[in-house]
């Protein structure tokens, strides 16, 4: 079989990461207990979406951009201190 044949592309392809609401994907969605956050932007930084604010000031904040938060639930494995929960998905996206 022709190998580029095989791999041709049958459905629509976003060009633009943003065109893509990835956020209806979710069947888990991250709950932050900001109470024991650190601030540290472990998960900022290793959120393959790129959709993670972490503030230090005034209090340890961590806001999600759930238009675009896919709920791979890496920010939940990589917190070092454990305050990010993984919890089942009600069907709504915000
Ligand atoms: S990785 Fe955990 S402790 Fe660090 S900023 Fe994110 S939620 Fe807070
Ligand atoms: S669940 Fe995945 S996509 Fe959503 S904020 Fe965490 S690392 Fe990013």
């Amino acid at each position: 079989m022709n190998v580029s044949k095989s791999r041709r592309i049958l459905g629509p392809v976003a060009t633009e990461y943003t065109a893509m609401n990835t956020g209806s994907w979710r069947i888990e969605r991250p709950q932050v207990n900001t109470d024991i956050c650190i601030a540290c932007g472990t998960c900022e930084r290793n959120c393959p979406a790129n959709i993670v604010v972490v503030s230090k000031e005034p209090v340890p904040s961590v806001v999600i951009d759930m238009n675009y938060c896919k709920g791979c639930g890496i920010c939940s494995e990589v917190c070092p201190k454990d305050c990010i929960e993984m919890v089942l998905e009600q069907g709504e996206n915000k």
